[in-house]
């Protein structure tokens, strides 16, 4: 078997109780995730609940929370942590989006301390990163971002490679409707591969690069045909299963 697809919902701070519960039902009846193609939801935190014992029956269905705290329990009124989504049966968290970066000053440590939080406790990281226009126009993408994926990972230990997917989310692309070109896509995937091998050993090319940024139905098939594009991490097409589900399908096809 090659490396495992994925496609991942953000639902960002969208849908009422109703419309996630419909949305989930759409999911089910609609998706068929499979070994080697799983889909991950995210929902906003007040959902989580609801979602793990919707989905819980259905296999290959995995849900993410969209961020949480390193710490286990604490002063910090407002927060969740990694902890607590551990006990809901929750599977993964989303670590350092980059909204998360931009409006709550997360940095590459911050993250770091999640996603060693994210293991102890049983769950899959999926970090993002990515470059901003600033720096894409500069041509410095591909050393800024795997050097921020880097620090983000710092201390990476082989035992978790399974419990690890990495999102490249250029943020200039992120719900603007401007998508990174398939070769834009694969030059950063094929990059950080690389570089993860080089530093963490050839067994690190096992980890899923997701692609995220305005990818939609009909971008979605350039961008996963790339050979070190293995799936989308998904915003706003994420909230429709009219645009979830050609995504799967596109993705089921490479
Ligand atoms: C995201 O939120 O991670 C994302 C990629 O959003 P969108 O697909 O809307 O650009």
């Amino acid at each position: 078997m090659g490396r495992k697809k994925v496609l991942a919902g953000n639902w960002k701070m969208n849908t009422s109780p109703e419309e996630g519960m419909a949305l989930l039902q759409a999911l089910k009846a609609n998706l068929h995730p499979t070994d080697s193609l799983v889909v991950y939801v995210a929902p906003p935190h007040v959902q989580l609940q609801q979602t793990v014992k919707l989905l819980r029956e259905k296999s290959n269905f995995y849900v993410a929370a969209q961020d949480a705290r390193a710490e286990a329990s604490g002063a910090f009124t407002g927060d969740v942590s990694i902890s607590m989504l551990a006990a809901m049966a929750v599977d993964a968290v989303i670590l350092g989006h980059s909204e998360r970066r931009l409006h709550h000053q997360e940095t590459d440590a911050v993250v770091n301390a999640k996603m060693h939080a994210a293991f102890a406790a049983g769950l899959i990281a999926i970090v993002c990163v990515g470059e901003n226009l600033e720096v894409r126009q500069a041509g410095n993408h591909l050393g800024h971002v795997w050097e921020q994926l880097n620090a983000s990972i710092q201390g990476l230990d082989s035992k978790h490679f399974n419990d690890i997917i990495i999102a490249y989310e250029p943020v200039w692309a992120i719900g603007t409707g401007e998508v990174a070109s398939p070769e834009q896509a694969q030059a950063m995937h094929q990059h950080l591969r690389n570089q993860l091998a080089s530093v963490y050993g050839s067994d690190a090319e096992e980890i899923p690069l997701l692609y995220g940024g305005s990818c939609k139905p009909s971008n979605a098939n350039a961008l996963f045909a790339q050979d070190d594009v293995d799936g989308g991490l998904i915003g706003g097409a994420a909230l429709k299963v009219s645009d979830f589900h050609p995504l799967f399908e596109s993705l089921k096809k490479v």
